[in-house]
């Protein structure tokens, strides 16, 4: 199977590829879920797996290990691992987004010696950014602070959740600096010097996903291991945003597409009775394949076009993404009834699933934040 799988990671094109992967996901990730939701087991074999079969390797270029397919496909596997298991698409998302940093870094060591580890999926690794991105929309304090010292950077600070992390994972974090604007974007082994990883909280969903609490104290960051100084923040911020955020949407799109299966087949017993529901699965169905269409075309131009500004068309997908998932996921609780409120029942978890889309940042309410801040002409990044 390992030949086969590392074959398709460079012999074959997109479509040929998503299809291995969807057979590696019934085949491999499928039978896991209930353990990943209710026991936190953290899917370590399946997206190593994933990541051998070019999973991890749409935003990153073949000459860094990566399949250079794009974010269309990045968020199409996204898609695909999300209609079975929120916390594994998160996670699928985590190393993504930790990749597209790093491709988009100015620093040639961190691109040439981890980029491809994270691409082809044999180092794992995340990203802290949450606490920067809300802070560069002005809704809280950056919790990291570091001064410049001799070669390199020294962090104090808390961030209180980071996932697809562990003493032996890669992950980014956003930093600010005294006296100096922008934000230092450094990257970080789970066991550099000075910095703690504790699991000092527990979720109803999304257990799963090895999400630590990192404590730095005096960590001191040599400019080797810097992704982007703040002098260079306003530039790499406005290359990596929105793809950073529309990738997000695919967990949106693969749980709702989830939901409408569902109450599919819970119409056909009780369609009699579920027809007096508010949201019927027509209207949802038809509301998810507008909002894939949407996700689709803005990615193809996104990747056609870089250097444009896509942010407000991603922030309005991302947001309908987190809107469409909630309403899709009450339904098919609703039409499932009691069959739904069993603990091994997809609908009481893809429930609790929806609501983290609406909150991991950026949540509902910081992306109606953003889009009225846009809309309005205030509230700009200090970068
Ligand atoms: C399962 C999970 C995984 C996550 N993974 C990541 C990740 O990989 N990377 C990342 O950067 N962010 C991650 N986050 C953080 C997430 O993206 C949001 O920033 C976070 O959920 C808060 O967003 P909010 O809009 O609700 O914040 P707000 O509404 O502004 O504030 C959140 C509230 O939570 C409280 N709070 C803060 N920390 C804690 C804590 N430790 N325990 C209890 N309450 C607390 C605050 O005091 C505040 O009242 C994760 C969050 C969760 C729940």
């Amino acid at each position: 199977m390992q030949t086969e799988l590392l074959k398709c990671a460079t012999d074959v094109d997109a479509d040929e590829c998503l299809a291995g992967i969807t057979t590696l996901i019934n085949d491999r990730l499928a039978p896991h879920v209930l353990d990943i939701d209710i026991k936190g087991e953290y899917p370590a074999k399946f997206l190593h797996e994933l990541g051998a079969i070019g999973g991890f390797g749409a935003l990153v270029a073949p000459q860094f290990g990566g399949t250079g397919r794009g974010l269309k496909n990045a968020i199409q596997i996204i898609e695909a691992i999300s209609r079975v298991c929120i916390s594994t698409g998160f996670l699928a998302w985590a190393q993504n987004a930790c990749a597209w940093y790093l491709q988009n870094s100015g620093n040639a060591l961190i691109r040439n010696s981890v980029l491809p580890r994270i691409a082809n999926g044999t180092a794992l690794g995340g990203t802290g950014q949450s606490n920067a991105m809300k802070s560069c929309a002005e809704i809280e304090d950056n919790r990291l602070q570091a001064v410049r010292v001799g070669g390199g950077y020294r962090i104090n600070g808390v961030l209180p959740w980071v996932s697809n992390i562990g003493t032996d994972h890669y992950f980014h974090v956003g930093v600010e600096i005294a006296q100096e604007p922008g934000l230092m974007i450094a990257l970080l082994h789970g066991d550099h010097p000075g910095l703690t990883l504790s699991r000092n909280a527990h979720f109803i969903a999304l257990e799963g996903t090895r999400t630590f609490a990192c404590q730095f104290r005096d960590v001191f960051v040599s400019d080797d291991a810097v992704v982007a100084h703040p002098r260079e923040f306003g530039n790499f911020r406005a290359r990596t945003k929105s793809v950073f955020i529309l990738m997000q949407t695919g967990m949106a799109l693969g749980l709702t597409d989830a939901c409408v299966n569902m109450m599919k087949r819970s119409n056909k017993t009780h369609g009699h009775v579920n027809r007096f529901l508010d949201d019927q699965v027509e209207d949802i169905e038809a509301a998810l394949l507008e909002a894939r269409t949407t996700c689709y075309r803005l990615a193809d131009k996104i990747t056609a076009t870089p250097h444009g500004n896509h942010e407000h068309d991603t922030l309005t997908a991302r947001l309908l993404g987190s809107e469409l998932s909630l309403k899709a996921a009450h339904s098919a609780m609703l039409h499932l009834g009691a069959k739904g409120y069993l603990i091994n029942n997809a609908a009481q978890r893809r429930l609790r699933e929806a609501y983290f889309i609406a909150i991991v940042t950026p949540a509902i309410k910081h992306l109606r934040k953003e889009l009225h801040d846009m809309d309005h002409g205030c509230g700009v990044c200090s970068a």
